[in-house]
C-alpha cells in the first residue's frame, strides 16, 4: 500500500495542488506505486529540518518550466533544478575584514566533486597568520556590531535571509556539487534550513533582555545579557551552509562577531555566505570566512587568545581536541558531535509510517548525518516483516549523479570516507551480521568514478561494532528487542546521545520511553525534525551546548550582574 503522500507538509500539499499535481487524497491508499504525477515520499514537517519541504516541488506534467532566477517567496514551490553551478562565479579566497585575499604563501587546497573525484576548484587554505588577521578583524568590528541599534542589526540579518532565499537555486547547486548530495535534498532540505534560522534570530535581536532582582529600594540590581566578543566557528562538510547559518545567525543576533572556519572538503557555500553577508550590509569584519585544513586553520582558531568562544560541529574525536585547545584561555566551548541514534519501532506502530520514516532517517544525505537513525530497533513480533518492508523501500531509492533531480542518494564526500564505509561493511560481515541488502557499488557505469554505495542494510545485534560506531554512510543495522525495558536499554547502550525516534500508537508509551532515552532530540512517529525554534544538542559524547532555539542564543551571551547603590548609606567597614 502506498500512503507516502500523507507525509507531506500541508504547505507542500497546497503547493502541489496549486500546480495541478494529482494527489491521492487524505487517508486513502493505493495498491499501486504512485503514478508519475504523485508527489514522492518525504516526511511531514520536514525530515531535516522542519522548514524544509514547505515548497515541495514538481510542476505538473507538461506544466511550468523551471523558473530561472525567479525570486522565491517563503513557502513558495521550488521548481526542479538540475545541472552544475557556474564555476566561473565561485568565491575561492579568504574573506577577512570585508576583503577577499589569498592565504599566506598562496596556499590552496582543492575541493573535489564527490561524484567524479575531479577537482572543482582550488580554494585558499588559511594559515595561522591568516586566522590571526581574521580574529583581529573580528575584534576590531566587535564594538560597531555590538553597539548597533537592535532594529538595524535585526534588519541586516533579515536581509541575509532574503538574499539566501533569493539565491537558493544557485546555492543548492553549489552545495550539491561540493558535498555530493542530491540536488533535490540541497534545494528542499538544506536551503530552507539555511534561511530560516536568520529569520528566527533576527526577530530575537529585539527581545534580548535581562531582569531586575527584588532588592531594598536603596539598591538596583539587574542582570544583563551581553555578547561574548569574537566567536570562532568550526564546522563540518555534511551540511556546511546550514550549519554555518544556524550557528552564525544566533551568534550575530547576540551581537558577537565571527570567524568561520569553513570545512576543507566543502568550503564553497560558506564563502558564498560571506559574500551575501557583505551584500546584506553586515559591516566588514563582522563575519570572516577562512577555509583551510583542520590541523592548521582549525587548530589556530581554537587556540587563538583573541577568540572568546568556540562553536564546533564535527566528530567527537576532533571535539575533544578543540575542547583541550580552548582550555588555554578558558574559552566558552559548545560542541555538536557524532551520534548512533536509534529509531525504535514498537509492534503497535503503524509499520508503513515506521518504515518510511526509518528509511528517511538513515538514507538522507547518504547517511552522512550526525543524527542519522543508523540503528533501527524493532520489537520482535514485527521484526521479520519490518526488515522485509524496509528492504523493499530501500531498494526503490535511486542512487545517481547528485546534479540530477531524479537522484535520491548521492556520493559520499571523498574516497577515504567511501573506503571507510566499505570497511564497515566487511566488519559487519565478519561480526556475523546478515547483509539484507547493499554493501556494494551501484552497477551504473556513470557512477564508476565517484564515491557511491548502494543503500546497505544489516540485520544484527547492538554489541556489534557496526551498531556502536558512527559509520557516517548509508548503512543501517536493524536490531530486534523484546518489550519496552529492553528497547530503552539497547537504545541507551551507546556512548552517543544525539537523537532518537519512537514509533508507537500508544501515547503513554511514547511519553514514558521519551523520558527514559538519553538523547537530546526525541521524535515520535517521525524522524529528523529540526525547527529553528527547537534546541538541538547532544547527551553524553554527542556534545555539549545547543544549536537553534532560544538555548542557542544563550550560548552566545554572557551574563552580567550589576548592583547599584541608589540609597544614601555607605558601609564603612574599617570606620570603627
Ligand atoms: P571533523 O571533526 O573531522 O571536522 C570538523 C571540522 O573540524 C572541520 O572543519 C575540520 O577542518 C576541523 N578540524 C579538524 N581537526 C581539527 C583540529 N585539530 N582543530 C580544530 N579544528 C579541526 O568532522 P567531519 O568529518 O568534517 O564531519 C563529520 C562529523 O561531524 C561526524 O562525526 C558527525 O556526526 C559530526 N556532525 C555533528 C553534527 C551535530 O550537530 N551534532 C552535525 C553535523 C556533523
Amino acid at each position: 500500500m502506498v500512503r507516502e503522500h500523507t507525509l507531506l507538509t500541508d504547505a507542500a500539499l497546497d503547493a502541489a495542488r496549486m500546480h495541478g499535481v494529482r494527489l491521492v487524497e487524505g487517508g486513502a491508499t493505493s495498491l499501486r506505486p504512485p503514478a508519475d504525477d504523485v508527489v514522492q515520499a518525504l516526511p511531514r514537517k520536514g525530515g531535516l529540518p522542519a522548514p524544509a519541504l514547505s515548497g515541495l516541488v514538481r510542476s505538473a506534467a507538461g506544466g511550468d518550466a523551471p523558473r530561472a532566477n525567479s525570486r522565491p517567496v517563503t513557502g513558495a514551490p521550488v521548481t526542479q533544478i538540475e545541472g552544475l553551478p557556474d564555476h566561473g562565479g565561485l568565491h575561492t579566497k579568504l574573506l577577512i575584514g570585508g576583503e577577499w585575499r589569498d592565504a599566506e604563501g598562496g596556499q590552496t587546497v582543492p575541493t573535489v566533486d564527490p561524484a567524479t573525484n575531479r577537482t572543482i576548484v582550488e580554494v585558499a587554505a588559511a594559515q595561522p597568520a591568516d586566522v590571526d588577521r581574521a580574529v583581529r578583524a573580528a575584534r576590531d568590528a566587535f564594538p560597531v556590531w555590538r553597539d548597533m541599534a537592535p532594529e538595524k542589526r535585526s534588519r541586516i540579518l533579515l536581509r541575509v535571509a532574503e538574499l539566501i532565499e533569493a539565491e537558493h537555486e544557485r546555492l543548492a547547486k553549489i552545495e550539491s556539487h561540493d558535498v555530493g548530495k542530491p540536488i533535490r535534498e540541497a534545494a528542499l532540505v538544506d536551503l530552507p534550513a539555511c534561511w530560516d534560522p536568520w529569520r528566527f534570530y533576527q526577530g530575537l535581536v529585539r527581545v534580548i533582555d535581562g531582569r531586575v532582582l527584588a532588592m531594598p529600594t536603596s539598591s538596583l540590581d539587574y542582570v544583563r545579557k551581553e555578547p561574548m566578543g569574537v566567536v570562532g566557528m568550526i564546522i563540518p562538510w555534511n551540511f556546511p551552509l546550514h550549519i554555518a547559518c544556524r550557528k552564525g545567525s544566533a551568534a550575530l543576533a547576540a551581537g558577537n562577531t565571527v570567524v568561520l572556519k569553513a570545512p576543507e572538503l566543502a568550503p564553497l557555500t560558506c564563502l558564498e555566505l560571506g559574500r551575501i553577508a557583505l551584500e546584506a550590509g553586515l559591516p566588514p569584519g563582522v563575519l570572516n570566512v577562512v577555509p583551510g585544513l583542520g590541523a592548521t586553520a582549525g587548530a589556530a582558531l581554537a587556540e587563538h587568545p583573541g577568540v572568546d568562544k568556540i562553536a564546533f560541529t564535527g566528530s567527537t574525536v576532533t571535539g575533544r581536541t578543540v575542547m583541550r585547545a580552548g582550555a588555554g584561555t578558558i574559552k566558552r566551548v559548545s560542541l555538536e558531535l557524532g551520534g548512533k541514534s536509534p529509531s525504535i519501532v514498537f509492534a503497535d506502530a503503524d509499520l508503513e509510517r515506521a518504515v518510511i520514516g526509518s528509511v528517511f532517517g538513515i538514507y538522507l544525505a547518504q547517511g552522512e548525518v550526525c543524527s542519522a537513525g543508523s540503528r533501527v530497533l524493532v520489537e520482535r513480533p514485527v521484526y521479520d516483516e519490518f526488515v522485509r518492508r524496509f528492504a523493499d523501500k530501500a531498494a526503490g531509492i535511486r542512487v545517481g549523479m547528485p546534479h540530477r533531480w531524479s537522484t535520491q542518494l548521492g556520493a559520499l564526500i571523498n574516497e577515504r570516507q567511501c573506503q571507510r564505509v566499505y570497511e564497515y561493511v566487511e566488519i559487519g560481515k565478519a561480526e556475523g551480521a546478515t547483509v539484507v541488502a547493499g554493501g556494494v557499488r551501484p552497477s551504473d557505469p556513470e557512477l564508476a568514478g565517484g564515491n557511491f554505495i548502494e543503500p546497505t542494510i544489516f540485520a544484527g545485534t547492538n554489541d556489534m561494532r557496526i551498531a556502536q560506531e558512527e559509520i557516517f554512510g548509508p548503512v543501517v543495522v536493524i536490531v530486534p528487542f523484546d518489550g519496552e525495558d529492553e528497547a530503552v536499554r539497547i537504545a541507551n547502550d551507546v556512548r552517543y546521545g544525539l537523537a532518537a525516534g519512537i514509533w508507537t500508537s500508544d501515547v503513554g508509551r511514547a511519553h514514558r520511553v521519551a523520558h527514559r532515552l538519553e538523547a537530546g532530540s526525541i521524535w515520535v512517529n517521525q524522524y529528523g525534525v529540526y525547527p529553528s525554534e527547537a534546541p538541538f544538542g547532544g547527551y553524553k559524547e554527542s556534545g555539549t551546548g545547543y544549536d537553534l532555539g532560544l538555548e542557542s542564543l544563550s550560548e552566545y551571551l554572557e551574563t552580567k550582574n550589576i548592583h547599584l547603590n541608589i540609597g544614601t548609606d555607605t558601609l564603612d567597614w574599617y570606620g570603627s
